[in-house]
């Protein structure tokens, strides 16, 4: 407990399916605080009865009323310890979490993690991948249009994406990461790791998009995806000069188009004028 008397929240991890990965500080935290708030509360009951803890539950989630918000709050306030766990893995990484503890750190109570696994971190560390610098986008947009706009956004990055997905969406995203970054970059797929059917599929996104598509093994399960950055010139073109060039080719001459956005972005012209011809025959 804090000096001042208010309780901690403490933010626990939880396996990603192999009870095995439970940490011990995890366990000693779950059994010494007053109430748990899960995201479900009959999900997480078979975690907690394997480990024997018997505490009370309470539903936490961001998009709940907020007065399960409040409550938990006011519980800290009175001295009670509190734990938050999601369904698997970290809380707040794409789980429930991020309205309480910034509300609780707005408050002044003391918020910790108890860390554990993840699936974005366990599947970049096996990728192969760059993990110097990365970018975790959590969900793309379920829509192929929305995801599309999205992965535009990150197209000239140079750092690692990694993104989960949804088994029945696994091919519509990986083909629109091909038309808009190119069948080229390299990727890795982590499927159900640490459980029964635990799956590590890599090469090129094109490469990647034949094997999954042809088995439908590789369409089951929970899905990580990691995509290597930007490094090619035609990718190390900004979004910025891809939107400038792409308005300017309807009103000018392509030359024109390609040496105008490149006085705007400093971008190299012949890149430019190459861009646009592929556009233009899009
Ligand atoms: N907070 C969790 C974490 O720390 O990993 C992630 C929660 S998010 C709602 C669930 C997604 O994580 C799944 O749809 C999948 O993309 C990914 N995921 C979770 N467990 C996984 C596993 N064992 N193998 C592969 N991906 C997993």
């Amino acid at each position: 407990m804090n000096s001042n008397q208010s309780g901690t929240l403490y933010i626990v991890a939880t396996p990603i399916g192999n009870l095995g990965d439970m940490v011990p500080r995890a366990v000693e935290t779950l059994q010494s605080v007053s109430v748990i708030a899960c995201e479900d509360t009959r999900h997480s009951k078979k975690l907690l009865d394997h480990f024997s803890i018997d505490k009370p539950c309470v539903a936490y989630h961001d998009h709940a009323d907020k007065k399960s918000s409040y409550k938990i709050l006011k519980r800290l306030g009175a001295g009670d310890d509190i734990a938050l766990i999601s369904d698997a893995g970290t809380p707040l990484i794409s789980d429930p979490g991020y309205r309480l503890v910034s509300e609780a750190r707005k408050q002044g109570y003391s918020v910790v993690p108890i860390p554990g696994a993840c699936a974005a971190i366990s599947a970049l560390s096996v990728s192969g991948l760059p993990t110097d610098s990365f970018r975790f986008i959590g969900f793309l947009p379920a829509k192929s249009s929305s995801r599309k706009t999205s992965l535009v956004e990150f197209k000239a990055g140079t750092e690692t994406i990694v993104c989960y997905e949804a088994p029945h969406r696994i091919v519509d995203t990986i083909s629109d990461m091909i038309d808009v970054l190119g069948g080229d970059r390299p990727s890795f797929m982590a499927r159900e790791m640490t459980k029964k059917f635990e799956t590590y599929l890599h090469g090129s996104l094109a490469e990647l998009l034949e094997q999954v598509s042809t088995d439908s093994n590789q369409q089951r399960g929970e899905i990580v995806l990691v995509v290597g950055g930007a490094t090619g010139t035609t990718d190390l073109i900004s979004v910025d000069a891809e939107k400038i060039i792409s308005l300017l080719m309807k009103e000018l001459p392509l030359t024109k188009a390609a040496s105008v956005t490149a006085k705007i972005t400093g971008g190299d012209k012949k890149q430019l004028y190459n861009l646009a011809l592929s556009l233009q025959n899009k």
